[in-house]
Parts: structure tokens; sequence; C-alpha cells
């Protein structure tokens, strides 16, 4: 579903993605891990074109981000073309940002209505089983600021997913919660998984790296140092810089 082919990304002089080459199947769960600054947060940001790449290709659902491709020569695509392409691409962020003057179900069905122009009862009903999807039927009229952090993370998530995307990208999806709000936000995440969503998880949390992740991947320094099954690369890894990052972190 996601194939990133030699993905670069500078800001300036400075080059964060040295050449990422990764592919995730659909249905696959993808963690990725590493140390604060080794480019996780850019790659995920490269994956929906919140970034432009400064080089190397990245195709979603067969879709190349950001580019139109016509007899062999690549042209941009225009602002709204690539929002079209990201619909299809669910986020959540380590802050929930949801919009603190709209409701629940006004934060989720904002979307669908304004950019996909689902009528507001059918996209209304839409957000009321997402809610209960995500475990909070009962605060469909709440504001964010009447939700624990926890709560507002997992209307995050329904919020990502009533758009109905192929991918969800979450990016320290748990690390701003205090710790005994974790657990709910992972088990939304877990059951997402289980039926069958793909997901690129940027994450510290170990645990649910190898239980629920198909796959991981550790970054440092803007490369793919080692990637595969969890288990593997959390038991048996192969390189001293993973070596040296899984001791602090496990
Ligand atoms: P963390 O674990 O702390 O979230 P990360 O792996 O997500 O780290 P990134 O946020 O991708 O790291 O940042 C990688 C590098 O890119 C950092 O040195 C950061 O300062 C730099 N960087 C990120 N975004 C920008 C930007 N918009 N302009 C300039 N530099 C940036
Ligand atoms: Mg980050």
């Amino acid at each position: 579903l996601v194939v990133a082919e030699n993905v670069h990304k500078s800001f300036g002089r400075l080059e964060v993605l040295k050449g990422i080459d990764l592919q995730v199947k659909r249905g696959e769960v993808m963690c990725i891990i590493g140390p604060s600054g080794s480019g996780k947060s850019t790659f995920l940001r490269c994956v929906n074109h919140l970034e432009k790449l400064s080089a190397g290709r990245l195709w979603v659902n067969g879709e190349l981000m950001g580019y139109r491709q016509k007899r062999g020569k690549l042209y941009e695509l225009r602002e709204a073309e690539i929002a079209a392409q990201r619909s299809d691409i669910g986020m959540v962020f380590q802050r929930f940002n949801l919009f603190p003057h709209l409701s629940v179900v006004g934060n989720i069905i904002e979307a669908p209505v304004q950019v996909k122009r689902v009528p507001k009862a059918q996209a209304t009903a839409k957000a009321l089983e997402l809610l209960e999807r995500v475990g909070l039927p009962d605060k469909a009229d709440a504001y964010p600021e009447q939700l624990s952090g926890g709560q507002q993370q997992r209307v995050a998530i329904a919020r990502a997913l009533a758009m109905e995307p192929s991918l969800m990208l979450f990016d320290e999806p748990t690390s701003a919660l205090d710790p005994e709000l974790v657990g709910e936000v992972l088990d939304v995440m877990r059951d997402l998984a289980e039926n069958g969503m793909t997901m690129m998880v940027v994450t510290h949390e170990m645990g649910f790296a190898r239980e629920v992740g198909d796959s991981l991947v550790f970054m440092d320094d803007g490369v793919v140092v080692e990637a595969g099954e969890p288990a593997a690369v959390l038991g048996n890894p192969q390189h001293e810089r993973t070596r040296a990052f899984l001791s602090k972190v496990l």
C-alpha cells in the first residue's frame, strides 16, 4: 500500500532523511522507532506530502504523492489535488489538536461534510458509530476541554477514521498522555489493527510494537538502520546502533 523509494528530505543544508526505502503492505502494521531527531516525524509527514520530498518517490495506494506522471515526466499536483490524495490517509499526532470550538461530533463530521460533501445527518450517524468503536458513546456532545487526554486522542482517531482512509499514520499518539491513559488509546489502535487497517506508527511503546506490529523499523540519523519482524529486531538486533538504542529504552 505504501512504497517509499530513496526518500530524501533536507531543510536548508540539514539533510534529515538520507534515502529511505520501505514498503508497507495492505493490512500491515509497521512500527517505527528511533532516537529523537532521527527523522521519524519528518518521514511520516513525507508520506502524506505535508513535507515535499527533496528527492525520491513515494506511493500510497498506487498514487504517486504530490505528482502526476505523464509521458515519463513528473508534474506537481495543485494543492486541491494533493488534498484529495491526503484524504485517503488519516493522521493522528502526539498533540490531539481537536478543534476546541467544536463538539466531539462536530470535530468528527467536519472533514466528511466539508471535504467529501457527505450529508450532515449521514456523517453524524457515522460519527456516533465511530464513537462507539473508540469507547466514547456518551461523549458526542462534549467539548474537547471537557475530556481527558486519552479521550481526546480517541476522538482524534475517530475523526481520522471518519474519512474512511486506507492508511493511518500515528506520530507518538500516546507520548503526551499520563501513563494511566496510554492503555485506552493503545487498545483502540490494537482494535483497528485487528480489523485490518494499514498503519504506520511512530512509537516508544515497545510492548505495542512487539504484540501488534507486523514489522519494526529502527531509524537513526535519517536512514533505516534495521527492519524486520518486531520480535527479531527487539530480541536479536543485528546492528550496534540498534542495540545501543534498545538498551536505553527496553
Ligand atoms: P522526535 O523523536 O524528537 O520526535 P523525530 O525522529 O521525529 O524526533 P524529526 O522531527 O523528524 O525527528 O526531526 C528530524 C530533524 O529535522 C531534527 O533535527 C529537526 O530539528 C529537523 N526538522 C524537522 N522539521 C523541520 C523544519 N520544518 N525545519 C527545519 N528543520 C526541521
Ligand atoms: Mg517526532
